[in-house]
């Protein structure tokens, strides 16, 4: 017996159990001993039969007295009268109801004994628990499992009850004595027996036990997480890497040609990075900055660096209109330093042409032997040294030979492919990702567990401040007179309406309606619509009188979400913003408050329900990303908050990454030690951990190489 031992094979399984245990997605011993508990009941003593409605579920032991299927109108509902059982004059009562599942009425019938789990509910004069968890306690031999004891409530499904889970996953841990199951962490990391473990967290002898139990199971699971995001660093670490920067010539040049000073996290993060691209190794690291917190001037500095070690350069942005915005910027600022900027997207190529054929073997074999630290060649001076595209950059054939430092813009905007596609272009290129999603720290450690992080914590000075102010939607004609005082008085304003996942029709028809209202209201303000719908040549010449002060107010989708930068825009008025996350509203707040005016951001909610309200209220408190991040994650949980394009997130069976980040940091510590002293996993002692790693899903976790 193994642990991925196939269910058929376990005796007391049997054919029929089998069959439905692998429809539920249980196929071998391992699966079926890590289908932990979702919950656990003390069943030594129940609960009181409630009196009152609580939102405290409670967990009753009762007898069924009558059982009947009531009709309300349309309604159809299974409903029980439970009575306690010490049947007296003042026994407890309590009405069970469940809509719409047929199953329970083949199930319950009168006289039965029924353990309930639910929250007791007011409903006229009764107190009933509606939908709640039940099982039918029987007197058989295994009724010692199921009562006077902490007894386990595992995920069931129809025709596989809880009770039946319960009873083959206690039958197999019974058997599991025979089997070697080693432990499969470090004894210093945490003592208890695996075995130990598995039969506690399923049938704890007490909560201290379970408590235990599960500590060592969270290990267990964060230590192979861990394990696999060190192996995978070292790997990357072992590849030969270039030395992408020597000179910094052009940076010096950069700076001392821009209007303002950078601030002190620019430039200590520029160092960081630098002396990663001058090393040997490859570069894998995590840029980290709130929005506004100029980190694309980070990546143009470490840009130039490449180029003057004689490599290209490439960006890539998730949208179009951000790399446009990207390639005008770089262009302005490089054009007095010699360096030739190009632009590739799926609709425009400009001055992007054929980039240099390159010898490119000849490179790669003195890379390899390493006699090289810079191509053979120099680039023909019509070549674009820096390119800044969106995914089309993945396409281009042969274009990218030089690269020596890729940079990915907002890079949860991508896919884990995306990034590895890039990287491939080039020669072992150094990458860097950026990112403005504050991410609390036990899930950089599991997102980005192998790459170095640099955090820009400080926004450049003389920022206006941004006023947040969340209203209900009835108040929009006072908002739009403020917006109107103000694009009077010369400012620019975004207008951000929710449009999710919303039809090629259907947005076009919601976009056109949008637009003439506001026109409308701004009149006679020149107003500009923006949409992903948009034709790109189209959206260019949008943004561009926009960038350029002649329009004055876009109506826009969330297609302005990310990096676009236009200082002299201070208002921002976000409609139905309770649709939005609170992340997403920051990123997109994050668009004012660039220049040196005083910003406003104006929340209109069309929610009735004070949450929503509520919700919004912490953007008027704090413009700190990660307080809001927290807040969202509290409210929406991990997924939600990295977005939709990907949440690289690996499923965890039972380690929660908001509540074990203490756990997380043990494991890690430990991991990285072995993986320090034995960077392959090599020797004898450490192929126990060969076999953890073999039991985690490791496709799902992130990585950048
Ligand atoms: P983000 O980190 O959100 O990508 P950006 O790189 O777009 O932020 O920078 C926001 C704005 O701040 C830009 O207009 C940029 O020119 C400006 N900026 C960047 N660094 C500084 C600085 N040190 N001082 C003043 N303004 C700066
Ligand atoms: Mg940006």
């Amino acid at each position: 017996m193994r642990w991925d031992t196939p269910l058929q094979e376990l005796p007391w399984v049997g054919p029929q159990r089998t069959r439905q245990l692998t429809r539920f997605g249980l196929l071998t011993l391992g699966d079926l001993v890590s289908h932990f508990p979702k919950r656990w009941e003390d069943r030594n003593r129940f609960d009181r039969f409630p009196q009152t409605e609580s939102d405290t579920p409670v967990c009753v032991m009762g007898m069924v007295q009558s059982a009947a299927v009531q009709r309300r109108g349309r309604a159809r509902s299974f409903e029980l009268r439970l009575v306690e059982e010490q049947s007296h004059a003042l026994a407890g009562q309590i009405t069970v109801r469940w809509f719409n599942l047929y199953w329970i009425e083949k199930v319950v019938a009168t006289g039965m004994r029924l353990v309930v789990y639910g929250k007791p509910k007011r409903r006229g004069r009764q107190i009933v628990l509606e939908q709640p968890e039940f099982e039918v306690l029987e007197d058989d031999s295994s009724a010692s499992l199921h009562l006077q004891r902490i007894v386990p409530i595992h995920r069931a499904t129809e025709g596989l009850s809880t009770r039946v889970l319960r009873g083959v996953i206690w039958e197999t841990l019974q058997r599991l004595e025979s089997v070697a199951l080693p432990n499969l962490i470090p004894s210093t990391l945490d003592p208890m027996a695996r075995l130990e473990a598995l039969r506690q967290i399923h049938f704890p002898d007490s909560f201290e036990d379970l408590s235990r139990a599960r500590k060592h199971l969270v290990l267990n699971e964060f230590f192979g997480m861990q394990l696999s995001i060190a192996l995978r660093r070292a790997e990357q670490q072992a590849q030969p890497g270039l030395c992408h920067a020597k000179t910094s010539r052009l940076v010096e040049q950069l700076h001392s040609s821009l209007p303002f000073s950078l601030t002190g996290a620019q430039l200590r993060t520029i160092e960081e990075i630098r002396s990663d691209m001058a090393s040997g190794r490859p570069m894998n690291r995590l840029l980290h900055g709130d929005v506004g917190s100029g980190k694309t001037l980070v990546a143009l500095s470490t840009m130039l660096l490449a180029v003057e070690a004689g490599f290209q350069a490439a960006l890539m942005a998730p949208t179009q209109i951000l790399a446009e915005q990207h390639y005008l910027q770089f262009k302005r600022l490089c054009a007095p330093l010699g360096i030739r900027v190009g632009l590739r997207t799926g609709n425009r190529k400009e001055e992007s042409g054929p980039l240099p054929l390159f010898d490119h073997d000849r490179w790669q074999q003195a890379v390899v032997s390493g006699s090289a630290d810079r191509p053979a060649a120099t680039p023909s001076s019509e070549q674009p040294d820096i390119i800044v595209g969106t995914h089309a950059l993945l396409y281009g054939k042969g274009n990218l030979d030089r690269l020596g430092l890729a940079v990915i813009d907002e890079q949860h905007k991508f896919g884990v492919l995306q990034r590895a596609t890039l990287r491939a272009q080039g020669v072992c290129p150094d990458m860097l990702v950026m990112t403005a999603t504050p991410i609390p720290r036990t899930l950089t450690m599991s997102l980005y567990g192998d790459l170095d992080v640099s955090t820009l914590d400080e926004l450049p000075k003389g920022r206006g401040k941004i006023v947040t102010v969340a209203r209900d939607s009835s108040k929009l004609p006072e908002a739009a007179k403020f917006l109107r005082e103000h694009l009077e008085a010369g400012r620019q304003a975004y207008i951000v309406y929710p449009l999710i996942d919303a039809s090629d029709k259907l947005e076009a028809k919601a976009a056109a309606s949008e637009f003439e209202r506001w026109q409308g209201l701004l009149a006679p303000m020149p107003c500009a619509l923006l949409h992903g719908r948009i034709p790109p040549e189209e959206k260019d010449a949008i943004m561009e009188q926009f960038r350029q002060g002649t329009t004055k107010a876009l109506i826009a989708t969330t297609v302005i979400e990310v990096g676009i930068d236009v200082p002299n825009a201070n208002l921002m008025l976000i409609e139905n913003a309770e649709r939005f996350g609170l992340a997403q509203l920051h990123q997109l707040r994050g668009r004012v408050g660039r220049g040196v005016h005083k910003s406003y951001c104006v929340l209109l909610t069309g929610a009735k329900e004070q949450e929503a309200m509520e919700k919004l209220q912490i953007l008027e408190r704090t413009s700190n990303g990660f307080d809001i991040a927290e807040a969202d994650w509290d409210l929406r949980g991990p997924g939600d908050l990295l977005g939709t394009a990907q949440s690289g997130l690996p499923p965890l069976r039972i380690g929660s990454l908001v509540r074990d980040a203490e756990l997380m940091m043990q494991a890690r510590g430990a991991a990285f030690v072995i993986i320090e002293q034995d960077p392959k996993l090599e020797e004898p002692r450490h192929q126990i951990f060969r076999t953890l790693l073999q039991t985690i899903p490791t496709e799902n976790l992130s990585q950048v190489s």
